[in-house]
């Protein structure tokens, strides 16, 4: 193990996680915190229990809350990496919490400083984690719970139970249920808006960051790593599904001469015309990216190799028949390919050289033309 290894958490960036072990995670620290905070009553250690209340029922709720996130735990733990349980995973995560703290909220007095600093935890880390209309129904959740919750209390509707102690205890009345909601209306808009102002203008930048790191700024297909990147994940599918992987290596012929005859900066704009061609020329699910000055690669998942020889010879056909227009002038740009396929052998150095001994061979044997790789040793 390097020492880079060690410095990095192998845990990664929770952010990209997928979210079954986002829920896991967010249930395994709540079990702790209510866990905490029941045994923080039980040795008379926390701050915020209602004055008449018995310390036994406190207790009592907690360790309900702490069951019910352990079991959240576990489910989520059990669903784990399943696709389809990631939404209603989410949902159960975030509805369970809006559920125990609006509990929490009205045990220690609605509308409380307790519930609000709960409620600003809970908003900020569900809208970052979770899809955001998610993180909203639970705040709707929340408030509601709470309103609807301190109307009882103050009704004395659970009077002999815990939580008409806890309405006696902060003298919950009608007058103050009506301050109280109308506050924490108020106070969730602004709260939810000024949440939405920053993540969102965070994501922004964050979307922004992504393009610029995998974009080539002239022709805007993919960079290298783009290319690298998709190449090293299609070779896993491969050995994993048995399904081929192609890759198509294009090199402009004679384009020094383009630059040397009519300048760099229309040498750029044949370039960019090149990368659209090519780009129109490919699938979807193909990646097409700028591999070198006037060089690109396109990568075909689940591609043999006459089905990539095929897209290699309508790339190229298309190319010849398009020309490039310069002030009315015509430039007719060519180019050589090289087509590689792996079953699985090998790695993407092993392919990419594959696929670069038949462009030579293209080069050699007169450009403008396809040339297949040989099959792997
Ligand atoms: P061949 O058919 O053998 O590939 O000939 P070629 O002239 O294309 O090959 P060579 O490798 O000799 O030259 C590549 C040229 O591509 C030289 C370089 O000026 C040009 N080139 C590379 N990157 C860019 C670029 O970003 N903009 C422009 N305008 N030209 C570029
Ligand atoms: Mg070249
Ligand atoms: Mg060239």
């Amino acid at each position: 193990m390097e020492l880079g290894d060690l410095r990095r958490p192998r845990l990664g960036n929770p952010l990209s996680w997928r979210v079954s072990d986002r829920c896991y995670a967010i249930a395994l620290l709540l079990s702790a915190i209510t866990a905490l905070v029941g045994l923080a009553y039980a040795a008379g250690g926390w701050p915020f229990a209602p004055p008449e209340s018995g310390s036994a029922d406190l207790i009592a709720f907690n360790a309900s809350a702490c069951t019910a996130w352990a079991v959240m735990a576990v489910v989520a733990r059990l669903l784990r990496g399943r696709e389809r349980a990631g939404l209603p995973l989410a949902f159960a995560t975030v509805w369970l919490y809006a559920l125990t703290l609006a509990a929490f909220t009205l045990f220690t007095g609605p509308f409380g400083a307790p519930g609000w600093v709960g409620f600003l935890g809970g908003a900020v880390i569900g809208y970052v984690v979770f899809p955001r209309w998610i993180a909203l129904t639970g705040l709707a959740f929340y408030v509601a719970a709470v309103i609807v919750g301190a109307v009882v209390m103050a009704g004395g509707h659970l009077d002999g139970t815990i939580l008409g102690q806890a309405a006696r205890a902060v003298r919950v009345d009608h007058a103050a249920i009506v301050r109280g909601a109308v506050s924490s209306v108020l106070m969730s808009a602004l709260t939810f808006t000024i949440i939405v102002w920053i993540v969102e203008r965070w994501r922004d930048r964050e979307a922004r960051f992504a393009r610029l790191a995998t974009t080539d700024p002239l022709t805007a297909v993919g960079n290298r790593r783009v290319l690298f990147d998709h190449a090293r994940r299609e070779l896993a599918r491969t050995r994993r599904y048995q399904a081929p992987t192609s890759l198509i290596l294009v090199d402009l012929d004679h384009f020094k001469a383009v630059n040397d005859r009519f300048g760099h900066l229309v040498g750029d704009g044949a370039l960019v015309h090149a990368a659209g061609v090519l780009r129109e020329a490919v699938r979807d699910v193909d990646v097409i990216a700028r591999y070198g000055g006037e060089e690109f690669g396109i990568l075909l998942p689940s591609t043999d190799l006459e089905g990539a020889c095929e897209v290699a010879e309508r790339c190229r056909a298309r190319l010849a028949g398009h020309a490039f227009r310069h002030g009315g002038e015509p430039i007719t740009i060519t180019a050589s390919f090289g087509v590689a396929t792996t079953a699985g052998e090998g790695d993407v150095d092993d392919l990419l050289r594959r696929a670069d001994d038949a462009l030579l061979r293209a080069k050699r044997l007169g450009r403008d033309r396809v040339e297949r790789a040989r099959a792997e040793a």
